[in-house]
């Protein structure tokens, strides 16, 4: 889609639908985009994706135009802490660093200490000082952590959470393993704990496509998004996925459709913007992250 705007780069995220990822100059996770968007050297970067991702890219690269071609698809998740809750959490445990998902918005990744992904959540934790962290927002992922690290880890807010992720079950593992005998089952860190340990395996997207190719499983159960599926169809050939359930389809993200991009890329609009002042506490705690080795 790019080849006639050679002043554009394409990122999509791996949920997105399949003729967007396509036409994609690279499709990734948040953490191999937020890499990707220091690396480009277009001046216009458009983001396939949810609002955190388009505007991380455009807190990485003061000096490009980032454009979001649907400013409407916001993640649920993030949308729902504000900074003042951080703050509150900070002042409760004065001693704990403050982690944040990059599923966050810039004033909140802003009065964070560092960012995290799916993909490096763990290690992100393991590498602070801090014996305690209070982790943002998705109490999923932060029990993920707490299980894999000595630290004190404690979850803002309480009830914070993904509304796709949350809806798979246990039960419905079990129904897709009825179906799918023998079949290898992933899912994400931002399902349940429930269902986390009634997988095969839990990782992010990027884990998961490494997964996927590594699993002697010819057939494999997905436990995230639905776009996920055609990410692994396309980069793992000969092998079958079906979705854990196929209600986890996150509405943002069907949302970035072929068209609205191609709009975005033909009128160089809409643009992202964020403030002198979050952007600069935003960009310390993503550049923290990203100066740790990957994952
Ligand atoms: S799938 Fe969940 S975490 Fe990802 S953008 Fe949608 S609501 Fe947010």
């Amino acid at each position: 889609m790019t080849r006639n705007h050679p002043d554009v780069t394409l990122l999509a995220h791996n949920y997105v639908r399949p003729e967007v990822q396509d036409a994609a100059d690279f499709v990734g996770d948040s953490l191999e985009l937020a890499r990707l968007a220091t690396g480009t050297g277009t001046p216009f970067i458009v983001v396939a994706g949810v609002d955190f991702m388009a505007e991380t890219a455009a807190v990485l690269n003061p000096d490009r135009t980032v454009l979001h071609p649907e400013p409407c698809a916001s993640c649920a998740m993030a949308l729902r802490l504000r900074p003042e809750a951080v703050l509150a959490a900070r002042a409760e445990h004065p001693d704990a660093a403050v982690v944040a998902y990059v599923n966050t918005s810039a004033e909140v990744k802003a009065v964070s200490d560092i960012c995290c992904t799916s993909a490096n959540a763990v290690q992100v934790v393991n590498a602070l000082e801090e014996d305690e962290v209070i982790f943002l927002p998705d109490r999923n992922l932060a029990a993920h952590v707490a299980a894999r690290t000595t630290k004190t880890v404690f979850p803002v807010p309480a009830l914070g959470c993904c509304p796709v992720h949350q809806i798979l079950t246990p039960a419905d593992l079990a129904a897709a393993r009825r179906a799918y005998p023998g079949a290898e089952v992933m899912v994400h860190p931002e399902c349940t704990p429930a269902v986390q340990d009634a997988a095969d395996f839990t990782g992010s997207t990027s884990q998961m496509l490494r997964r996927a190719r590594e699993t002697p499983a010819g057939t494999v159960i997905v436990g995230t998004e639905i776009g996920m599926l055609h990410r692994l169809e396309r980069d793992v050939p000969g092998k079958r996925f079906f979705p854990a359930s196929p209600l986890l389809v996150c509405p943002d993200m069907k949302m970035m459709t072929l068209e609205v991009v191609e709009r975005a890329i033909e009128r160089r609009s809409p643009a992202v913007t964020v403030t002198a002042g979050v952007a600069g506490g935003a960009r310390a705690a993503l550049e923290r992250m990203l100066a740790l080795p990957g994952p």
